[in-house]
């Protein structure tokens, strides 16, 4: 099978191959050591302020979604929540369970934020502001620059979900003034699924210890403690945590984020250019699409596109990744993480055309 899904995505013969190995017991100094190198190579990936510090959370991407509204947000919040799709869907479900005060911007699938639509939460009151950086369920990609001035104009909490577009598109917290960012393992670290990963800035660690959080596994005041000396309250995904070295030292060898990017892009770039013959349309405007992935409606009114998704896999071989609720007919997408070649893109294509020759498509 080639896996052009967004995660788990396929990974590299160096992940494999440490994968294979024994678990080692990890409550030793050389453990601590490749954690607090692990912390020091994120917070530079994700280009951190000063004193950052991140929190290795043994749970999907959710769980640090979950765990970032738990541990930044109490109920004397205001937080405005971007809901463009499913995950910031997320956010708003995660906001009513844990009874944070917020405001939700609700876009089309696939529309871009516009400083029009930001201009009616300028001076509210508001305290918190949460968002994807790419919306994955559509491949938008949020103009971060935008929000992260409008956040710092109007002195609000930023917390990015960057969990599809870490490494696929630029992102500074830094420059785009975040206080606190995610991502997970499998998606573009290309790892196996198992964890997910926090920088905090240094308001959003004031945060975390100010808040009475009630929960034992998700208390991030305990994981900053223990990730002082290197090590986690309870036992991670140790494996991942390897992987995860020998990935992160990788990139930074190859030239960082800006070497991540471009070769994401470049994969991003190439599908796009074979594909305009064929009868789908991009689900999102051009100047506002993430690397990550692209999301294709068919044009005839009458194709499934679920249909597309099990032809594709059962007769072809290839995963392509199926929309879930409301636009399971209408939308399927394809992943630019994880280690895809040209080859395997070219094998993709060559199968779209046989559906357009049989006239499934
Ligand atoms: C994949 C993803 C998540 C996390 O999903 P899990 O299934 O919990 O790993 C969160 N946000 C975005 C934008 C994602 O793409």
């Amino acid at each position: 099978m080639i896996n052009f899904t967004i995660g788990p995505v396929q990974t590299d013969a160096e992940t494999q191959k440490i994968g294979a190995e024994q678990i080692p017991y990890f409550r030793t100094p050389e453990f601590s050591a490749i954690m607090k190198e692990n912390e020091k190579l994120m917070c530079q990936l994700f280009d951190a302020p000063e004193n950052s510090r991140v929190v290795f959370m043994t749970g999907s991407g959710t769980a640090s979604m979950e765990g970032g509204v738990m541990n930044f947000f109490s109920g004397n919040d205001k937080v405005l929540v971007v809901n463009g799709g499913s995950f910031g869907h997320r956010f708003v479900e995660l906001c009513q369970i844990h009874e944070i005060p917020f405001t939700e911007i609700h876009l089309e699938y696939g529309q871009p934020l516009s400083p029009d639509i930001l201009k009616e939460f300028e001076n509210k009151g508001f305290t918190g502001m949460m968002l994807q950086l790419c919306e994955t369920s559509t491949g938008i990609l949020y103009d971060m620059n935008m929000v992260g001035d409008f956040c710092k104009r109007n002195g609000i909490f930023l917390f990015v979900d960057a969990v599809s577009g870490f490494l696929a598109d630029h992102f500074s917290m830094s420059e785009m003034h975040v206080n606190a960012a995610i991502t997970g393992s499998q998606k573009a670290l290309s790892l196996p699924p198992s964890m997910s990963f926090t920088v905090l800035d240094t308001e959003a660690q004031r945060r975390c210890a100010a808040n009475k959080v009630k929960s034992m596994y998700f208390n991030y005041a305990d994981y900053l403690r223990n990730g002082e000396r290197g090590q986690t309250p309870f036992t991670p995904a140790v494996a991942t945590l390897l992987q995860l070295n020998e990935k992160l030292n990788r990139i930074v060898r190859n030239g960082g984020t800006q070497y991540a990017n471009k070769l994401i892009r470049q994969r991003a770039e190439y599908f796009r250019a074979r594909i305009k013959h064929l009868p789908f349309r991009v689900f999102t405007p051009e100047n506002a699409t993430s690397n990550c992935v692209t999301a294709l409606s068919p044009v005839g009114e009458s194709v499934s596109a679920y249909r597309i998704f099990e032809i594709i896999k059962d007769e072809y071989g290839i995963w392509v990744c199926p929309n879930g609720g409301d636009l399971a007919e209408k939308v399927l997408r394809v992943g630019h993480i994880g280690n895809i070649t040209e080859q395997e893109i070219d094998s993709l294509i060559a199968a779209f055309d046989d559906l357009l020759k049989r006239k499934i498509i």
